[in-house]
């Protein structure tokens, strides 16, 4: 059934140069982002979402980041686990979880003990070495996707949607060419995306929506690993090439992309349709919104990507796709670094 929540339309993705098969697919995928997740008001709208999807008869398989900040905070612990005291900001990250699981009405110390127990360990650990070698970092920074989406995951079931929690990492493998060496190949990776119908099949049994993590995948050898800070937009774009899904809908916290700043510039226009090159470009340039790997994934096969307000989501947005209706060249965005 679908819900009172009003959205703005999503046009079908033929009509966006998206092949039949994407036109046609079930699959949609929904990312959604630290700053969305972490307002407990935006989960009824996330339920809502999703029950809309169903409603119209697709298949939601939603990614979403860590809670606001939380990256940055255990980034910060690892550094004090090497060489001062991380244990207030392991509190302070307990916190932050406990607080919007109450929100949300969840137990989260009967959610989450396991996985802060892990980040616990692993941090006693660095603090013994005096120091966190790459892989150590990684396994880190993976806990605060771990964490938010089994926040996310019992509050969707909570409200009565048939959920199913998978681990990003059995589904996403990094390339292990020799342009990743190093760090790099451990804390900024790549992944394959090409077309996977068994994933599809996989995921789909059992009829549940499918909930994951952006920003973790592992290595060939089974190691985690991250896409890079801000990665969870091509985490879903990964996620939406290997299904054809029909579109990728990102969701954020800001209505679209915009021609500049709209925090310095205040005649700062939405950009209601871009082409994905434009996006790439955008993206590329600095602007916040896109993680600049997240186009190519959905530029090669054709899938549109829609970026929406989760606050607002009567809002069209931006898309993007390989149709616009602009034809003039013109100069569509600045971008400050
Ligand atoms: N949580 C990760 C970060 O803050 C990934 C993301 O949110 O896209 O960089
Ligand atoms: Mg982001």
């Amino acid at each position: 059934m679908s819900t009172e929540l009003l959205e703005a339309n999503f046009p079908d993705s033929d009509q966006l140069g998206s092949p039949p098969d994407v036109a046609a697919s079930n699959w949609v995928v929904m990312k959604f982002g630290g700053t969305s997740v972490s307002a407990a008001e935006n989960w009824s709208t996330i339920a809502n979402l999703v029950r809309n999807r169903l409603a119209d008869g697709l298949r939601p398989l939603i990614v979403h980041s860590a809670l606001n900040g939380v990256s940055n905070t255990l980034e910060q612990a690892l550094q004090q686990a090497a060489n001062a005291d991380p244990a207030s900001t392991l509190l302070g990250l307990r916190r932050q979880h406990y607080e919007l699981a109450d929100a949300l009405g969840l137990d989260g110390a009967d959610i989450l003990n396991d996985t802060f127990a892990e980040l616990e360990r692993l941090v006693a650990g660095i603090g013994l070495l005096g120091e966190a070698g790459v892989d150590v970092h990684v396994k880190v920074l993976a806990l605060g996707e771990l964490l938010s989406t089994r926040l996310g995951a019992a509050y969707l079931e909570a409200c009565g949607l048939p959920v199913r929690w998978v681990d990003a990492r059995n589904f996403l493998v990094s390339k292990d060419g020799q342009r990743q060496s190093g760090d790099r190949a451990y804390l900024a990776a790549t992944c394959d995306f090409e077309p996977d119908p068994k994933l599809g099949d996989q995921l789909s049994a059992g009829g549940k929506v499918i909930l994951t993590q952006g920003f973790i995948a592992r290595s060939p050898g089974g190691e985690t690993v991250l896409l890079g800070r801000g990665g969870s937009d091509t985490s879903a774009a990964y996620f939406a090439a290997k299904l054809q899904a029909r579109r990728l809908e990102i969701w954020t916290d800001v209505p679209g992309m915009f021609s500049a700043d709209p925090r310095h510039v205040p005649s700062a226009r939405l950009l209601a349709e871009l082409h994905y090159d434009e996006a790439q470009e955008l993206a590329s340039t600095g602007s916040a919104v896109l993680h600049p790997r997240c186009i190519s994934p959905l530029k090669r096969y054709g899938i549109p990507l829609f970026i929406r307000c989760t606050s607002k989501p009567e809002l069209s947005g931006s898309r993007v796709s390989a149709v616009t209706s602009e034809v003039e060249p013109q100069v569509k965005a600045i971008c400050v670094r």
